[in-house]
C-alpha cells in the first residue's frame, strides 16, 4: 500500500461530534466527570471511552433513531464517489463508535469504504460495551490512527479533533478544521484549512500537485 487518505468521522464527516450528542441524550450524568478528566489529560480517550460507554442507558432501537437524525456534510458522498473515480484508496479512521460510523455512511449511499473504529456491542437491553481493536500500547487513544496508516508510503489526513493529531504528525498532506486545524498553526505546522467538503473536493484532483510523490501521480493517472 503506497497511498492512503484517512478521514476522521465526528465533526468531520458529520457536524458535530456523534459520540458526544449520543452521551449528552443517553448517558448518566457522570460521563461529564470522566470527559473532564480527558480534558485535564488526565486520561487518554480510551479509558474515557470506555468509562462513558458504559454509562450508556439506550436501547438498539432508541440508538438506531437517533442516528439516523445526525446531521451529515452534505457533499461527504460526492467525496467519496470522487475519491473512488480519482482511485484514491480512502479509509474513515475514527476514535467514535463504528455502529454509529457504518450506519450514518449508509444512510448516505457509502457501502464499500473501510471503517477503522472502536467497536460498540450492545449487552442486555439498554447496556453498551467498547472494545478496541486498533489499540496501539503506546498511544492512550481507542484507536490509535497513526499505527493505522504505518504501512503507506504517502498519507493524506483529513481531521478536526486531537484524535487526528498523532496521524497528522505523520501525514504528508493535511486536511484540517476545528481544534486540529488551530493545534496545526500554533505549532508552525502545514495544514490545508476546510469548512466543509465542497472545499476538500474541489483539492482532489489537485492531490498530485500538493504531494508530488510518483506512487500518487501513478493512482490518479
Ligand atoms: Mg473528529
Ligand atoms: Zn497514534
Amino acid at each position: 500500500m503506497s497511498l492512503i487518505l484517512t478521514c476522521d468521522f465526528d465533526g468531520t464527516l458529520t457536524l458535530k461530534d456523534t459520540v458526544d450528542a449520543i452521551l449528552e441524550a443517553f448517558a448518566e450524568p457522570e460521563w461529564t466527570e470522566v470527559e473532564a478528566e480527558w480534558a485535564a489529560g488526565r486520561i487518554g480517550s480510551r479509558d474515557c471511552l470506555r468509562r462513558q460507554t458504559a454509562l450508556l442507558r439506550v436501547t438498539q432501537q432508541e440508538l438506531n433513531a437517533f442516528i439516523d437524525d445526525i446531521a451529515v456534510d452534505p457533499d461527504a458522498a460526492g467525496f467519496f464517489a470522487d475519491c473512488g473515480r480519482l482511485g484514491l484508496p480512502v479509509q474513515v479512521v475514527s476514535d467514535g463508535f463504528d455502529w454509529v460510523v457504518r450506519r450514518v455512511l449508509a444512510r448516505i449511499g457509502v457501502r464499500h469504504t473501510p471503517i477503522i473504529a472502536n467497536h460498540l456491542t450492545a449487552v442486555g437491553e439498554d447496556r453498551w460495551l467498547l472494545q478496541f481493536p486498533h489499540a496501539a500500547p503506546q498511544c492512550g487513544s481507542g484507536v490509535c490512527k497513526c499505527a493505522v496508516v504505518k504501512s503507506a508510503r504517502t498519507v493524506v489526513h483529513i481531521g478536526d479533533g486531537r484524535s487526528d493529531a498523532c496521524v497528522a504528525d505523520v501525514a504528508d498532506l493535511v486536511f484540517a478544521k476545528g481544534w486540529l486545524l488551530e493545534q496545526r498553526q500554533q505549532r508552525g505546522l502545514p495544514a490545508i484549512g476546510f469548512e466543509n467538503f465542497a472545499e476538500v473536493r474541489a483539492r482532489l484532483a489537485d492531490l498530485e500537485a500538493l504531494i508530488p510523490t510518483p506512487a500518487l501521480a501513478q493512482r490518479i493517472a
